[in-house]
């Protein structure tokens, strides 16, 4: 399946300079948007997983139905003041500035094998800190999924020990 052709390029998005992968054409394809989900559990159906994490927003996106389809547990990664109970957090730095990402304390039980997800690999920074914050809860990083791998911005180097599979590479 050409999933290329369902992945829009944005210039000058969220700002001058910045080419950005618009992946709003295969969500729409429920079609291609239920092969990416069939080929990351196909990949995973053996990884003997306790659960799936992504940080919002479009981590979710791939995460839920891969989870119904593993039949595991969600856990969701957020922004600061978005979950209601007791979070851990890990706080990781930006091009400006820094950031935050929280998971409640009961999200993931010590040792299990937790397979985190997002659309895009950019940089690395922000799985990077998905995974510090799992390991600051007991967890171990089984993987890292992604549509899409942005492989000239080196995103691997920040993810080093974790296993990474992304269906595009640019
Ligand atoms: P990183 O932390 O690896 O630099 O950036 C990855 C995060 O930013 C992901 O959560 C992803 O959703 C978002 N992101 C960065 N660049 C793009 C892009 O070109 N397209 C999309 N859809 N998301 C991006």
């Amino acid at each position: 399946m050409d999933l290329n052709a369902l992945i829009r390029d944005v210039p000058d998005f969220p700002k001058p300079g910045v080419l950005f992968k618009d992946i709003t054409p295969l969500l729409a394809d429920p079609k291609a948007f239920g092969y990416v989900v069939a080929r990351m559990a196909a990949h995973y159906a053996k990884a003997s997983l306790g659960a799936i994490a992504a940080a919002e927003a479009r981590g979710f996106l791939f995460a839920a139905p891969l989870a119904l389809e593993l039949n595991l547990p969600l856990v969701p990664l957020r922004k600061p003041g978005k979950l209601p109970y007791k979070t851990h957090s890990f706080r990781y730095d930006l091009e400006y500035g820094s950031a935050e990402l929280h998971m409640h304390i009961d999200g993931v039980a010590a040792g299990a094998r937790v397979l985190l997800v997002d659309d895009v690999l950019a940089t690395g920074g922000t799985m990077a800190a998905a995974g510090k914050l799992i390991e600051q809860a007991g967890g171990t990083v089984a993987g890292c999924a992604f549509l899409i791998e942005l492989g000239f911005l080196g995103g691997r180097a920040h993810l080093p020990g974790y296993e990474v599979f992304s269906l595009l590479t640019y």
